[in-house]
């Protein structure tokens, strides 16, 4: 016998533009709570299209914009953040009246900016960041436990109807993420330390090694221990995505980054002049966040 929905359709028709790991994962999860009553998806290359209907991630997939688009209620901006606005322009004429358009973009002030002028009256515009990712990239890295116990922050417009941004809100809920509201800038802000200086980090540090020359280079390789292990695995996230982000938060990653490079000149200095204790101290505080990390369960 097949298997009883959970839960009501919360939209007749979804539209994914872009079904890589976030679109697909979205696209599963809303499969399997039974959220949608079909759902059809946007990308560019036939290879991505092939794979999102072959492994059921949607029951159809187009490269027309328009006929994706075409009596959506619910549609998904979920490609790299430099492409949002030229795609809600181009949306913009085939929207349904009453339509939601939502996106998943790691910042919010741009996206927000480069989106909400194309949508026209009577469609509304819920901007939207699932705080979940992994380093892969593509229809065949999405799954649908992938929000499972994680935020999602919503930046609603101050025109968004409270309804409208609660509906998108259940929805989040219903894939298993935990919600958030913020303001788009302190969204920007968080994510420029939580998220973006950490991936600086990575990418600069594997950089580091990379550029060493000879057998050093072939030993960091070989003697990979966790430490570096781990940024080559947050180095290894989708370069375009990445420098979409860097190029949009320029200013709150800039901010930060300054910060941490006095920050990185303070540690130097312990080191040089022998100091422990101020060392002990600063490893002894970076300890008890992470135990913080683990008690919230988002480790
Ligand atoms: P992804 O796996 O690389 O998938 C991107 C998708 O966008 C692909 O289906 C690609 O289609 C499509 N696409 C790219 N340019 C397009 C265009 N001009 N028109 C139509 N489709 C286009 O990327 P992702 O990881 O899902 O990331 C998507 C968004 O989610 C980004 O804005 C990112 O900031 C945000 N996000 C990512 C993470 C993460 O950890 N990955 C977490 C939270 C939020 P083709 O294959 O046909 O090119």
């Amino acid at each position: 016998m097949a298997k009883a929905r959970k839960s009501p359709v919360m939209f007749e028709r979804v539209a994914f533009i872009g079904i890589g790991l976030i679109g697909a994962s979205m696209a599963l999860a809303m499969k399997r709570e039974g959220l949608a009553g079909s759902i059809i998806a946007c990308a560019r290359k036939a290879t991505t299209r092939k794979t999102a209907l072959k492994l059921k991630i949607v029951d159809e997939a187009t490269a027309d914009y328009a006929k994706a688009v075409k009596g959506a209620d619910l549609v998904v901006i979920a490609t790299p953040i430099s492409t949002n606005g030229p795609i809600a322009k181009a949306i913009k004429p085939h929207l349904k009246q009453g339509a939601i358009v939502t996106d998943v973009g790691s910042v919010k002030q741009e996206v927000i900016a480069a989106v909400a002028p194309h949508i026209p009256k009577g469609v509304y515009f819920v901007p939207g960041h699932p705080l979940a990712g992994t380093e892969h990239s593509g229809p065949e890295a999405g799954f649908a436990e992938l929000f499972e116990g994680r935020w999602a922050v919503l930046t609603p417009l101050p025109r968004t109807p409270a309804k409208v941004a609660n509906k998108i809100a259940t929805m989040w809920k219903r894939m298993g993420a935990k919600v958030d509201t913020m303001k788009p800038s302190h969204h920007d802000r968080v994510l420029a330390i939580t998220s973006h200086l950490p991936h600086l980090c990575a990418y600069t540090v594997v950089g580091t090694a990379t550029d060493l020359a000879g057998d050093l280079k072939q030993e960091v390789i070989k003697y990979s221990a966790s430490g570096f292990r781990d940024f080559t695995r947050v180095a290894a996230s989708d370069p375009v995505m990445w420098r979409d982000i860097f190029l949009s938060n320029r200013e709150a990653v800039l901010d930060i980054l300054q910060r941490f490079t006095e920050d990185l000149a303070g540690v130097q200095k312990a080191i040089r002049r022998g100091d422990g204790a101020a060392l002990e101290e600063l490893f002894t505080r970076t300890r008890a966040i992470r135990r913080g990390i683990i008690d919230a369960k988002q480790a």
